[in-house]
């Protein structure tokens, strides 16, 4: 490994020794909000002769089928709080946990409407002693909202199937996320249709009123969270492009100011959602990191060059109006449980982790950045990470993938290695981003190392 190491022999000492993640959630609340559904959904269910029909013509799909189209629904409302923004998630979890969840989810709610359409349609078809294709046309024809209902379930099949990997390694981002939104018009279109002959909700104003309390419920957070607030924010603070630096090749810093800064509830190591509203651009807005601590005037980003965006931004021009959706993530400092913290940058990676050293409340020695770039070249913020370390009392190590003329280093997170250079690893939080190999490679190598999982903390830069 190439270093650069610098610690002085002192700095304050100033942090607390544990801090929480900012939110009163726990795991469990959430565990209980979704188990009571469970059980309120199958209480209603058989409360309106859920079983009582099992012994009937066809009896058995039908249950199976109301079972899964009421407990499909509920996942897809599930879903679509689990992306609503909403902060007791998004700072308990962090965007990318909920956005993993919110993918299985998304499958597991597609899986159970089709079983919903499949088993309903044989079920009333064995009951009316009628073939598939007709109890379809009496369904599609004859029941009321069923056709807008089966125009919403075509919506969130194909969310789900250009949600399947291979499918969306070939579209662009914006197609995807394009495709995304139909999943709300399949979620409304397919309303109606419940309440309208579910024979949970038919007579029972009780069950009614609770799903309508559901779907509002979720239509609230969403709305509250991913638009109002948003658009609230950007007329309060007002954000513009007041600086651009060059840091690198294909990589630049962008400063953004604006009104009230102070009131935003930022820390080193979260990420917004930018939307410059330039005519061509407003409309998509990208996540990045904060690069820097924030200081309650400014907001800096660092964007390396990896689209059409990202490029275009190397050469945005000052004074440009930005929207900044956030802040999110639990990539944070508070994460900690640990008083040492170890931190991990690869490439671009550095941008959350360079927020974290500058802003983290730790004293002298309690903080070591482990920094990998494919070359000295590519490695930005050398000389503000250096400076960092040096009035801190941190630790700094750099290392190249490819240095100049020597073998590239396949694995730079060998357990050994890692000891070498912070033998007290397994007693310290390690906060790591980077590339998709990088996290995997340090992630392997730290728990080969003896850090426990829960002091491990993966930021991937991907959606
Ligand atoms: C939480 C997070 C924090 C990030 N922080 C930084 C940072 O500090 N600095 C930096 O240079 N890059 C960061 N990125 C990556 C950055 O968002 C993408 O490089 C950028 O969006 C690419 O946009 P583009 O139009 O230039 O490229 P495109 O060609 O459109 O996309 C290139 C790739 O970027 C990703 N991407 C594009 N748009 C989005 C989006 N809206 N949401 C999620 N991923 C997207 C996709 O994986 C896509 O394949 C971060 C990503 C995430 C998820």
């Amino acid at each position: 490994m190439t270093d650069l190491l610098a610690r002085p022999p002192s700095a304050p000492a100033t942090a607390p020794a544990r801090s929480r993640t900012g939110t009163g959630l726990s795991g469990l609340d959430l565990a209980a909000v979704v188990l009571v559904n469970l059980g309120v959904i199958a209480g209603m269910w058989v409360r309106h002769g859920g079983t009582d029909q099992l012994r009937t013509p066809g009896g058995t799909w039908t249950a199976v089928g109301q079972l899964a189209g009421l407990y499909g629904a509920f996942a897809i409302l599930s879903q679509i709080v689990l992306i609503s923004r909403v902060p007791w998630l998004e700072r308990r979890y962090g965007m990318d946990t909920l956005n993993h969840w919110h993918r299985w989810g998304g499958f597991t709610a597609t899986w159970l409407l089709l079983t919903h359409v499949v088993a309903i349609t044989l079920g009333y078809a064995a009951g009316n002693r009628s073939s598939v294709v007709h109890q379809l046309d009496q369904f599609l024809f004859h029941y009321p909202d069923v056709l807008a209902a089966m125009v919403g379930f075509a919506a969130i099949l194909a969310v789900a199937i250009t949600s399947i990997r291979a499918a969306r390694r070939s579209l662009r981002y914006e197609t995807w996320w394009f495709i995304h939104l139909y999943a709300y018009l399949g979620v409304i279109l397919a309303f109606a249709h419940q309440l309208a002959n579910g024979a949970d909700f038919i007579d029972d104003p009780w069950a009614r009123a609770y799903w309508v309390a559901l779907f509002a419920g979720a239509a609230t957070l969403v709305l509250g969270w991913r638009w109002i607030e948003p658009a609230w924010r950007a007329v309060r603070h007002q954000l513009r492009v007041v600086a651009v630096r060059s840091e690198g090749p294909d990589v630049v810093t962008l400063v953004l100011a604006g009104r009230r800064l102070d009131r935003l509830p930022a820390q080193g190591g979260q990420f917004f959602l930018l939307r410059f509203m330039q005519r061509d651009r407003w409309y998509k807005a990208h996540p990045f990191s904060l690069s820097a601590a924030p200081d309650g005037r400014t907001l800096r980003f660092t964007v390396k060059a990896l689209g059409d965006d990202s490029a275009a931004l190397q050469s945005i021009a000052v004074a440009t109006r930005v929207m900044a959706e956030g802040p999110y993530g639990a990539f944070t400092a508070a994460k900690a449980t640990r008083r040492k913290v170890a931190l991990i940058g690869g490439g671009i990676g550095i941008t959350p982790i360079r927020s974290i050293f500058e802003g983290i409340e730790r004293g002298p020695g309690e903080v070591s950045l482990l920094y990998r770039a494919r070359d000295r070249e590519q490695a930005v913020f050398q000389e503000d990470l250096a400076a960092i370390a040096q009035r801190r009392g941190f630790d700094l190590k750099i290392s190249y993938s490819r240095p100049f003329g020597r073998p590239l280093d396949a694995d730079p997170f060998r357990p050994d290695d890692l000891l070498a250079v912070i033998p007290d690893l397994a007693e310290r939080d390690v906060f790591v981003c980077g590339p998709p190999s990088l996290l995997s490679a340090a992630a392997s190598g730290l728990r080969k190392a003896h850090v426990p999982h829960a002091q491990i903390h993966l930021e991937r830069f991907d959606y």
